[in-house]
């Protein structure tokens, strides 16, 4: 047995089997690049589902964190420390907004902003008690705590997990006469992804997050945007919500913002909504703790400056037009995205998105599959053009494109 095959086979009889990897067993990563541990090298296209924006090891978010490494780690927040406020501070600027509650993983924090969306319904827009509302959308991804699976509709994530929290109703996406149906007095918010990733790279119909903007202000609905995987830069914006020059009432974030180094999730929002909570409400031991916030500032300090941003823009229009070529040539079907963040359908006879992410894989690129046939490609926003490249050549040799 291999190394790898060992370290697979032991990690099989140790952990529940919740996800099904790709068979490879990293041991180092740099930038774009990860190295097994026998030693060989795939490009990785992946960048842990957009958590990995800045790419592997970032010396700034290294160096930013080894820091405070030597300093504070943890204080909870039975105290301050000496970070938090300029997290804060900064996170509500960089989002247009004047609040930030921090949390660790992405679902914490779309739990978060469900409870204070109903709470802000409560207490500010006079809901009834436990007559909340709160509209999504079909094929959403959010998440895998119990409330949030609640209002999935993909069966594997929800059977066998009931019973289910209430309170949800579910609208199909992009389409806005059924969103204006579903709201009714009680409904306190409306909780979207800009572009829904998991789903598989699916972008709305144009005016559709300026539609839903337009409904939830007539109808005083919060509008949350769901940008864990969109945000931070990925599709050439900051948030994905600019692309149709939106601004939403709350976002959540995730993912990127802790560089991939640390979990560091949060919601932000105006004063009215995140000003409804008092001390005991909610609350999390990790959540805006000195490690997290140390490394959050330095990722909010590299999107100021628009750099990364730029770079999603300039090497997704290149990817999107290789990509566009391969459509319509028998090997896919369609392509879809933003940025540097695509989903790409293969035309069935040519395998499974599974399939083609082993062949990848096999040539030393790593992407992953998502809905049976498509594949989802989202490397570090500082891969080079030349590495990119050479991805997409391995992806055309695969497809015999
Ligand atoms: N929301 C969106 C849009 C996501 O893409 C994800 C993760 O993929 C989540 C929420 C959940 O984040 P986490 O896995 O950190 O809980």
């Amino acid at each position: 047995m291999s190394v790898s095959e060992s370290a697979i086979a032991s990690a099989e009889a140790h952990t529940a089997h919740t996800y099904h990897p790709l068979p490879v067993v990293v041991a180092s990563a740099d930038g774009a690049w990860m190295t097994d541990v026998e030693g060989r090298r795939y490009l990785d296209m992946l960048a842990g589902y957009s958590a990995l924006n800045f790419g592997h090891g970032n010396r700034r978010l290294i160096d930013a964190a080894k820091a405070q490494l030597e300093r504070v780690t943890l204080t909870s927040r039975a105290f301050h420390h000496d970070r938090f406020a300029d997290f804060c501070t900064q996170l509500a600027e960089l989002c247009g907004m004047e609040m930030v509650l921090p949390m660790n993983t992405g679902a914490e924090a779309v739990e978060t902003a469900v409870k204070t969306a109903r709470k802000w319904g409560y207490k500010v827009k006079g809901v009834p008690q436990n007559q909340a509302k709160i509209v999504v959308a079909a094929n959403n991804f959010h998440g895998r705590t119990t409330t949030v699976i609640s209002f999935s509709t993909d069966h594997e994530a929800r059977a066998d997990f009931g019973p289910y929290t209430p309170g949800f109703e579910i609208v199909p996406y992009g389409d806005l006469t059924a969103l204006e149906t579903a709201m009714s007095a009680n409904t306190v918010a409306v909780l979207l992804e800009p572009i829904q990733g998991e789903a598989g790279v699916l972008v709305p119909p144009a005016g559709y997050l300026a539609g839903v903007r337009e409904l939830t202000r007539e109808r005083n609905v919060l509008f949350i945007a769901d940008e864990i995987q969109s945000g931070l830069g990925r599709t050439g914006k900051t948030f994905a919500c600019e692309h149709e020059g939106v601004v939403p009432d709350m976002y959540v974030l995730g993912k990127a913002l802790g560089g991939g180094v640390v979990p560091v999730s949060a919601v932000v929002s105006s004063s009215d909504v995140l000003g409804v909570y008092r001390p005991g409400e909610h609350g999390s031991t990790f959540g805006g703790n000195p490690l997290a916030c140390a490394v959050a500032l330095e990722v909010i300090a590299m999107l100021r400056t628009g750099e990364f941003q730029q770079r999603a823009t300039e090497l997704g229009e290149h990817l999107h037009h290789e990509l566009g070529l391969l459509t319509g040539g028998g090997a896919v079907d369609a392509v879809r995205g933003r940025g540097l963040w695509a989903g790409v359908d293969i035309v069935p006879s040519h395998g499974t998105g599974r399939q083609i992410s082993e062949k990848l894989m096999d040539r030393g690129v790593l992407v992953k599959d998502t809905h049976g046939s498509t594949i989802r490609i989202a490397p570090p926003l500082v891969i080079s053009k030349e590495d990119l490249d050479w991805g997409l050549d391995q992806l055309r040799a695969v497809l015999g494109a």
